[in-house]
């Protein structure tokens, strides 16, 4: 399947509109731009469908049938979502043991440090993951902790963290499972049977390949009702947000009606594009032929392959004298790709998504465009520094 070949990167408004090689917002479909095209009423029984159907959706996507977990959707981008979790998931009594291995755990942490949670946090560095061993090392040393913050794919680096091994450790020992799946959730496998976690945090605008708008928390339904009061704040209360919409239909207060209704299309793409599996082969193709094709002219990835997640990859920069970031960005923003600076503390690096509306065969045009760029610059190796 080629989705986007055919398709010069001028958009509906005719304006040059590159692939966005970032990890959100992303290229998206023109059917879910057009879905956008009409204004609906927040109050309204058509638009309460649409949130009906889409919580249901992604309970569904999360393998989570039945009445066991309840999916909270939420205005903002995902980090109100995260932190909204976070307040509602863990009592004000208890402590979370952050797992971090780049600035969405670190991030965690801060929320922790606001919300006035006792946490301790593993951290990993930039980019090792933390291991299973480890998680439980750190549980039996600590019997205070209730719960275990972590995040799957962690897009500062791209790493895919071994969330199996992680889930077995924290739920052999009986605590929380919350995890922060906002860049893997509808491309990489994730579901209540094969992880039990507690909270599962995304987002509208990463693999379902909505618009930035809203992010959705997944989560026991016992935990989400013994919440009552314990959220700091009014409008990220979890708890609350959910009882209006059960009782009601309605979000608590102004909805993105647009971007939900953006979403509800983008669902029906996902399940039209064989859903998980058929979004994971997708951006597992493009990410094979991105890190072979780099490789050729010498990029190194950051990552052992077995740690390489299909939704972004990090490039060291080149050692060569002549390679500039920002010179490189632009030259390959001209011929219409847009690629995200690196988030590394130590060394220089960019990197790459694979996730949003495109493909291998666009995926060969970068690889043109990134020959040209280096050609442009007067880089003839693109190996990093020693
Ligand atoms: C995108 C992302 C978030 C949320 O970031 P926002 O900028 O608030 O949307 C959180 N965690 C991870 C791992 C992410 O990739």
């Amino acid at each position: 399947m080629s989705l986007a070949t055919a398709t010069p990167p001028v958009d509906a408004t005719g304006q040059d509109a590159p692939y966005l090689l970032t990890p959100g917002p992303l290229t998206t479909s023109d059917t879910i731009k057009a879905a956008m095209l009409h204004d609906w009423g927040s109050w309204d029984d058509d638009f309460n469908r649409l949130t009906a159907e889409v919580r249901a959706q992604l309970l569904e996507l999360a393998g989570a049938l039945g009445d066991a977990y309840a999916c909270v959707p939420l205005q903002g981008s995902g980090t109100f979502a995260v932190e909204a979790a976070l307040a509602t998931a863990i009592d004000r009594r208890g402590k979370a043991l952050v797992l971090a291995n780049g600035a969405y755990g670190q991030r965690a942490a801060k929320i922790l440090d606001y919300l006035g949670r006792a946490h301790v946090v593993l951290d990993k560095g930039d980019y090792l993951p933390p291991r299973g061993e480890e998680v439980a090392a750190w549980l039996d040393a600590d019997p205070e902790i209730t719960d275990v913050f972590l995040v799957h794919c962690e897009t500062s680096s791209g790493i895919l963290n071994p969330l199996s091994e992680i889930a077995e450790a924290v739920k052999a020992r009986g605590k929380g499972l919350i995890v922060d799946a906002m860049s893997s959730f509808g491309a990489v496998p994730l579901t209540v049977e094969a992880v039990p976690f507690d909270v599962m945090v995304s987002s509208a605008n990463k693999c379902i390949e909505g618009v930035p708008g809203f992010g959705f928390v997944i989560l026991r339904r016992e935990l989400l009702e013994a919440s009552a009061g314990r959220s700091h704040s009014l409008s990220l209360d979890l708890y609350e947000q959910w009882r209006y919409m059960e009782r009601t239909g309605q979000w608590r207060f102004t909805p993105p009606t647009h971007v939900i209704a953006a979403f509800h299309t983008a669902l029906a793409e996902h399940r039209a594009e064989g859903g998980v599996a058929g979004r994971l082969a997708r951006y597992t193709r493009s990410r094979e032929r991105l890190v072979a094709g780099m490789r050729e002219f010498g990029f190194a990835t950051l990552l052992e392959d077995r740690w390489l997640s299909p939704i972004i990859t990090t490039f060291f920069s080149p050692g060569h004298p002549a390679f500039d970031f920002g010179r490189f960005y632009a030259e390959l923003k001209a011929r219409g790709f847009v690629i995200y600076p690196g988030k590394l503390t130590e060394a220089e690096s960019f990197r790459i998504g694979c996730i949003g509306r495109l493909d291998v065969a666009v995926v060969e045009r970068l690889l043109v465009a990134v020959g040209e760029a280096l050609d442009a610059m007067g880089v003839d190796d693109a190996r990093p520094a020693a």
